[in-house]
């Protein structure tokens, strides 16, 4: 079932469109049949899970944090997740970028925003993105890049409001790369689209899908 899934997922996404393969709460058997269908980024959302089961898999694999992350956490994975989606405050960027330095990288991260109408997602409003990246602390942290933008949906049927909201992450996107980002080609990245909403996603501009239940099956 899983690679039918992931086959058939992969049809319905362009292929300049990366398919993350959200694993979180599923065994490693699980994920190596994803692998062995030649999937290789994986998303998962609490950092212990994700240093036990790269610890098992094999080291091609590119480890996506898709969560809400605690500075205290991130040295776990420093040496070598490959992007962090959820970054949405100074504070965690400068742990980051700490962590980052120690082990001689640098970091690939995204902006999450607060796209939903729910008041309990996190993320960044423009204000406060504008007021990071502005910063003095910001641009003297060499171990970290930011890639692009992150951001959820809000949780409902309503397909005009998912819609109208990947809208709005891609403008956010589209000013941050004029305003700050023009000639650096790495900032390109809009991490948008689920299971339930990854097309709508994809018509809205999405490079980056996080797709789990639909591959891997509910949890
Ligand atoms: C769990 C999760 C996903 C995947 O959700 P599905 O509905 O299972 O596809 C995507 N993004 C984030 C941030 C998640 O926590």
């Amino acid at each position: 079932m899983i690679k039918q899934q992931l086959d058939l997922v992969l049809t319905e996404i362009p292929s300049e469109v990366t398919l993350i393969a959200v694993s979180k709460t599923k065994p490693i058997e699980d994920i190596l049949v994803a692998y062995q269908a030649g999937q290789r980024h994986f998303g998962e959302n609490k950092v212990q899970e994700m240093v036990q089961k790269a610890a098992a898999l094999p080291k091609d694999i590119q480890w996506h944090m898709i969560g809400h992350l605690q500075r205290n956490k991130v040295k776990y994975m420093a040496s070598f997740v490959h992007m962090i989606h959820g970054v949405d405050s100074l504070q965690l960027l400068i742990e980051i970028n700490k962590q980052a330095q120690k082990v001689n990288r640098v970091q690939d991260v995204l902006l999450q925003f607060h796209i939903a109408q729910e008041e309990t997602k996190f993320g960044l409003n423009w204000e406060e993105a504008a007021q990071l990246i502005d910063s003095d602390t910001f641009n003297d942290l060499q171990h970290v890049r930011i890639c692009g933008v992150m951001g959820m949906a809000s949780f409902t049927k309503d397909q005009q409001l998912i819609k109208d909201e990947f809208l709005s992450l891609k403008q956010i996107f589209d000013q941050l790369k004029t305003a700050y980002f023009q000639n650096l080609a790495y900032f390109k990245e809009i991490s948008m689209g689920m299971s339930g909403d990854y097309q709508l996603a994809i018509e809205q501009g999405s490079t980056m899908v996080r797709v789990g239940s639909k591959i891997f099956g509910s949890r």
